[in-house]
């Protein structure tokens, strides 16, 4: 007898091969209206409102003249991993009106001082060293930053994020850093096509949220949930994700291995 695996719609769209490069703004256009069909489609089977589901396009590694195509598409919001960069980009698309910036990776210290200049949010809080000197560049500036904390909900030893036990006292903590709004959580899941492996990672998270929200201090507060990228977020959107940050189906495959992004992943635990 022969048996049919039956593939989620996360495991279909888990190659990032597959990702054509957008070229043009009706590339755009076409990515996005295929992105939030997907978005749609999900919240559907989840029973949630698409509404509850923000899209953040990430875009790194894109050169400038490629994101102004997304902009005139529609996107008004960008995430990049490297601060250097992000900071570049935002210098040369000053121009471009109402396009917000995400910090969506890690942060050394002695780089606080530009994510204080041009960043509407971090989502890669891990470290109160970097809460203290953020907090002194934000007022400095006299700005102020969404957060949202980093939880390694993978047990990959290495991943950046916070441990999951430890979450709680680190946002107890930032109460002592005004300029830091603590929106919510962010994880990176395992990388790997199989949905089983990946879910528990966004369902901790989740159950994280939920803790902080009974347990901290305006709690009620702390609603976001980033997770989900280009192959996973339909499952991270059936565990509740708020943000979905996309790449890949929006801009097209990049040419560098995840792992250049990334610490490269070890033996998950
Ligand atoms: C690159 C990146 C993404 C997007 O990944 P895609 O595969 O391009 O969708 C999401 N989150 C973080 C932290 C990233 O660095």
């Amino acid at each position: 007898m022969t048996r049919t695996v039956q593939r989620s719609p996360a495991e279909e769209t888990a190659d990032p091969s597959r990702y054509p490069q957008a070229l043009t703004v009706a590339d755009f256009r076409r990515n996005l209206a295929e992105v939030h069909g997907r978005i749609d489609r999900a919240c559907q089977r989840a029973g949630r409102d698409p509404a509850t589901v923000r899209l953040l396009p990430v875009s790194k590694t894109v050169d400038e003249a490629r994101i102004r195509l997304s902009y005139e598409a529609g996107c008004r919001e960008l995430g990049e991993n490297k601060v250097q960069e992000a900071h570049g980009k935002w210098k040369a698309m000053a121009d471009l009106t109402g396009l917000r910036w995400s910090v969506i990776g890690h942060l050394q210290t002695n780089k606080a001082k530009l994510v204080a200049q041009f960043a509407s949010e971090f989502q890669a809080l891990d470290s109160l060293r970097v809460a203290e000197v953020l907090e002194r560049r934000l007022q400095a500036e006299g700005r102020g930053l969404d957060v949202f904390v980093q939880v390694n909900t993978s047990g990959e030893a290495s991943k950046y994020g916070l441990p999951p036990e430890e979450v709680v006292r680190f946002v107890r903590e930032l109460a002592a850093y005004p300029a830091l709004q603590v929106r919510g959580l962010m994880t990176l899941a395992l990388l790997s096509p199989e949905n089983a492996r990946v879910r528990p990672c966004f369902a901790l998270l989740r159950t994280l949220r939920d803790r902080l929200q009974a347990e901290v201090p305006h709690g009620n507060r702390i609603t976001e949930l980033s997770m989900g990228m280009s192959g996973d977020f339909e499952t991270a959107i059936d565990e509740g994700a708020t943000v979905v940050r996309v790449g890949q189906a929006l801009y097209g495959a990049r040419a560098l291995p995840d792992s250049h992004f990334w610490p490269a992943a070890a033996q998950p635990c």
